[in-house]
């Protein structure tokens, strides 16, 4: 596996415009992830490729829709909602991967399809009850921090199961797995032994309380790392620059340390 395929010669990844453009990203992606996926041995049809389109605006957010994107993730909720309301012409599921504050809740059940980033029962209690008076339902991946130290959100693994068993009580709360975000590092290893501890935590459960973590998914995977996550059992890839192209605002943007 080459890191730097698919990068230009600034060792970043090049901006797609067209919706040419994007066929050619996503095909390549798509390419890596069958490749990926036939080195570990598994279907490539089990991974869910999820477009990543924080800070894209609009018109070229179009054009990934014409090349056939029609989910979205998006890390921020106000942006997300946004977006949605921009382009309710269009269909797209979006799909909120980022923190959420249950003040937000209302915003996002009124138009997400999925919620990755769950790692809060104030949160699940506050978007079931929004969900209920509107009548939805919501996907929604538990989010664990598998990076240890490295502070980020998700809850720590040792209180996965205890949150899963809480969450049952929030009937409008769809849960399809589990989600990992792998420690920053150009360390291979260091990356995979999160998505490794990810993958193990899953196992553990389906074997004692397989009524509780759905179909028992992994979403894990960006850019840099998602041949990783796929050899690991990633279910659901979270990919952005390597489609859309590399963005001006730096990742602690997204991810601030806690605290
Ligand atoms: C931005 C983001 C991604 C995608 O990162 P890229 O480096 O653009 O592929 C994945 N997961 C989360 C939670 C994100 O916020």
């Amino acid at each position: 596996m080459d890191a730097n395929e698919g990068l230009n010669h600034d060792g970043q990844y090049s901006t797609a415009i067209t919706a040419e453009d994007f066929r050619i990203n996503i095909a390549e992606v798509n390419r890596r992830i069958e490749s990926a996926a036939h080195r570990a041995g598994r279907d490539p049809h089990e991974i869910e490729l999820l477009p990543v389109s924080k800070t894209v605006p609009q018109e070229r957010i179009r054009e990934a829709v014409a090349a056939g994107c029609h989910k979205l993730g998006e890390n921020k909720v106000q942006e997300a909602h946004r977006k949605s309301g921009e382009m309710a012409d269009l269909t797209i599921d979006w799909s909120v991967i980022g923190h959420l504050q249950s003040n937000k809740a209302r915003d996002v059940a009124t138009f997400a399809s999925e919620f990755q980033a769950l790692d809060r029962l104030k949160v699940a209690a506050a978007l079931d009850r929004r969900l209920h008076a509107a009548g939805r339902r919501l996907d929604v991946y538990v989010q664990v921090n598998t990076s240890a130290e490295e502070s980020k959100f998700g809850m720590p693994p040792e209180e996965l199961l205890g949150f899963l068993r809480e969450l049952p009580q929030f009937p409008a709360l769809n849960v399809q797995g589990v989600m990992t975000l792998a420690v920053f590092s150009s360390d291979i290893d260091r990356v995979r032994t999160c998505f490794q501890r990810l993958r193990t935590l899953r196992d553990q459960i389906r074997e004692t309380d397989p009524d509780l973590i759905g179909a028992g998914k992994l979403s894990m995977g960006m850019s840099g790392d998602y041949e990783v996550a796929i050899e690991e059992g990633a279910n659901c890839v979270r990919v952005g620059q390597a489609i859309f192209g590399k963005r001006a605002l730096p990742d602690s943007y997204y991810w601030p340390e806690k605290g």
